[in-house]
């Protein structure tokens, strides 16, 4: 029979009903699923290292047959270890792999194998190369060359599904391509592929399982072969344009045209502000303004690294917004920030005499009554709370504006809860995670983007340094000397109470530090589990001076705002990411007054941890640290997946294939624009939708 991209894979030579059932929890039930489940690697099988030419180091594959293998068992611990030799004409080769168990029994002598690995030197037998868990691929025992799958050519490695292995998918998939008849439609449109040269996606997907013979295997590695580099560019391309199909949809929205005009209260407001705003940050209230008075709403993003003065820009938004008649609302990821947003913004508005209001889950009963009274009926006009704001409860008068502070601490559906709190309110959203522009894009790229790159003036730079256990003494009492002088300091702990982990925690070492090293000074804690009303009574204790040292676990990472504060002492440093640890060292530095940050971790580490103190001592840049950060980590990991659960790119990775991402972005919007190509854009649409409730997992594009 011939297949089809909707056949289903239960058809398949090779198949099994559990087979079939562990590619379906996969999502991969027909020959098209199938066909997109692509390889993440290859291997040059044409050209073999002989053993005796093994690198120490390098990465190499051999061809090679059993000569024994044996499983040794641990005594104590769980698992075993599994001794493997095998040669060539030339040479013998050891492997062994931790918890080989599986692996008993299954290797005879004169096995024909592939084993892919890294080259060690054996350390008992330093004349003899090994490899540990190398990869391996069983050959059949008479092979074949001319139709083999397994050696003879560049070979496709996939990530196993379940007990399928990597062998048995490209069998199965090279056996479905051989039958394969059906039509493969192309979602990019023709004179995409003509302006980039790319192949259709048919050659695109069998190029991608089997190269062609004179393919170059690094190339393919890098994901930079035509096919590679076509299928890329359509997983961008196909996410941008659901991207902006719901950008066209926002737009389409009615939204509040707000009048812009140098009002008195304006005035007043300019005249309150202890500082002259910055070039950036005229530049960005302008963007902003011009979004205002557009009858569509606003949908921006607001990037600036930490201190950058985003408050302030958005005060002044909500001020515009606020002289129109409309009220709002600012939602922050914690209370100690919601409380300090709510302290400034009764400062800045108390002149311009609007009301501003709390909201937070801890409050009296009574007292939320009222407040939740005073919203509804539109006498508060600047409401600043946190989640709490998103209760079913909650309900504004005249919802004008939303701003979403930290807003990567919040998932898009509550940012959505809280502007539906409105009608079509404009939403601000700002962030001090700066990323690359085209990421961005990829991420929010249906926000416009405005961007702070200038910190206000009169800061100097934090000097960082790296501090062992062993130099505490010293930094106690260089903490001394900057308190003597009338600064104050953060001492940060990883975790709030003793654990197994024997890390310091904050409670014991504030026990401790206020007793026996810091007797004369004034000492507060300031942990999670606090109540509200315990944890605003130590901030606002620190913010008057009247505690000289805060021991905190990163309840303080986000927004605390203590200008006083010039030293920031981190232990277990190396226990912290990088994006946090630069978010941390963001609370000092904030005056004229010099900073200096102490990074306490053993000198000794290796590897990221290594990495990313290194990284925090040589720059204060948030762009290069996230930027570091983000190639650490990868996409995934850097956005926290739960939240963008819609970036599920298959081969495509943005940070490495940027160029790509920049190029479908304006092909897909460009598209989205054009609107003589109606017909065309309905057949694309047809295919847009089940990919991207399949991929994306988004329920609906527009
Ligand atoms: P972030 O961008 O991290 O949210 P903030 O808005 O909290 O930064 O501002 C950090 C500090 O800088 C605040 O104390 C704020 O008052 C101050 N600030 C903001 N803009 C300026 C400016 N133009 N000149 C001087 N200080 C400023
Ligand atoms: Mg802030």
């Amino acid at each position: 029979m011939t297949l089809d991209l909707n056949t289903s894979v239960t058809y398949l030579k090779g198949l099994g009903p559990h087979r079939a059932a562990l590619l379906a929890e996969r999502g991969i039930t027909t020959v098209g699923d199938l066909l997109s489940y692509l390889p993440f690697r290859y291997e040059d099988r044409i050209h073999f290292t002989p053993i005796a030419e093994l690198v120490p180091g390098q990465v190499a594959t051999v061809r090679a047959e059993v000569v024994s293998g044996s499983l040794m068992r641990f005594a104590r611990r769980r698992g075993a270890m599994f001794h493997l030799m095998v040669q060539d004409g030339s040479g013998k080769l050891a492997a062994r792999f931790f918890h080989g168990g599986y692996l008993d029994g299954k290797l005879k002598p004169g096995q024909p194998l592939v084993m892919h690995g890294k080259a060690n030197l054996d350390p008992n037998r330093p004349l003899r190369t090994e490899m540990i868990n190398p990869e391996f691929e069983l050959l059949r025992q008479s092979n074949n060359p001319a139709d083999s799958t397994e050696v003879g050519r560049i070979v496709p490695v996939y990530e196993a599904v379940g007990d399928i292995s990597s062998r048995m998918l490209r069998r199965i998939i090279y056996a479905a391509l051989q039958k394969f008849r059906g039509d493969v439609p192309d979602p990019l449109p023709p004179d995409v592929l003509r302006r980039y040269s790319f192949p259709s996606r048919r050659d695109a997907l069998i190029a991608i399982h089997f190269p062609p013979h004179d393919a170059n295997v690094e190339t393919l590695n890098e994901f930079r072969s035509p096919a590679q580099l076509r299928t890329v560019f359509e997983e961008f391309f196909l996410y941008q344009l659901g991207l902006a199909v719901r950008r066209q949809h926002e737009q389409q929205r009615v939204g509040i045209a707000m009048r812009v005009r140098e009002a008195p209260i304006r005035e007043a407001l300019k005249r309150v502000l202890p500082f002259k705003p910055t070039g950036a940050q005229k530049r960005v209230l302008a963007e902003i303004a011009g979004d205002l008075e557009k009858p569509t709403p606003m949908n921006r993003l607001l990037e600036g690294d930490v201190g950058s003065g985003k408050t302030i820009v958005a005060l002044e938004a909500a001020t515009i917004v606020i002289e129109n008649g409309y009220q709002v609302a600012l939602m922050a990821p914690t209370e100690i920030l919601a409380v300090q947003h709510y302290l400034s913004a009764r400062r800045v508005f108390a002149a311009a005499g609007y009301s501003v209001e709390l909201l937070v889950s801890g409050m009296k009963f009574s007292d939320k009554a009222r407040t939740l009274e005073r919203i509804a009926s539109g006498q508060s006009q600047f409401v600043v709370g946190t989640h709490a704001l998103i209760e079913d409860r909650v309900a504004f008068a005249k919802l004008g504006m939303v701003i979403i502070d930290e807003q990567h601490r919040f998932g898009v559906l509550q940012r959505k809860r809280l502007s539906e709190k409105g009608a079509a309110p404009h939403v601000l959203v700002m962030t001090a995670t700066p990323i690359p522009r085209t990421l961005a894009l990829t991420l929010y790229g249906d926000l416009e983007l405005s961007v702070i790159d200038e910190m206000p003036p009169g800061r100097s730079p934090v000097e960082t340094r790296w501090s062992a256990d062993a130099q505490l003494p010293g930094v106690w009492e260089f903490v001394r000397r900057e308190v003597a002088a009338g600064r104050q300091t953060y001492i940060i702990y990883p975790v709030i109470e003793e654990s197994k982990q024997e890390l310091k925690a904050a409670t014991a070492e504030y026990e401790r530090l206020s007793k026996s090293v810091f007797p004369q000074l004034k000492v507060g804690l300031l942990h999670g589990r606090m109540r509200s009303d315990e944890k605003d009574d130590v901030m606002e204790r620190f913010r008057r001076n009247e505690l000289q040292i805060l021991v905190a676990t990163t309840v303080v990472e986000v927004g605390v705002d203590v200008r006083n504060a010039t030293v920031m002492v981190i232990e277990h440093a190396d226990r912290f990411g990088l994006a946090q640890l630069h978010q941390l060292r963001g609370r000092i530095g904030r005056g004229s007054a010099k900073s200096y940050c102490v990074l306490v971790a053993p000198k000794n580490i290796t590897g990221e941890a290594r990495e990313r103190l290194e990284t925090l001592v040589a720059t204060s840049d948030g762009f290069k640290i996230a930027e570091q950060d983000l190639k650490q980590r990868g996409p995934g990991e850097f956005f926290g997946t739960k939240q963008h659960g819609d970036i599920a790119f298959h081969i495509a990775h943005p940070l490495r294939d940027h160029k790509l991402l920049e190029l479908a972005r304006g092909e897909a919007f460009a598209l989205i624009e054009d609107h003589s190509r109606g017909p065309e854009m309905a057949q694309l649409f047809a295919y847009l939708g089940p990919v991207w409730q399949k991929r994306f997992q988004v329920a609906s594009v527009g």
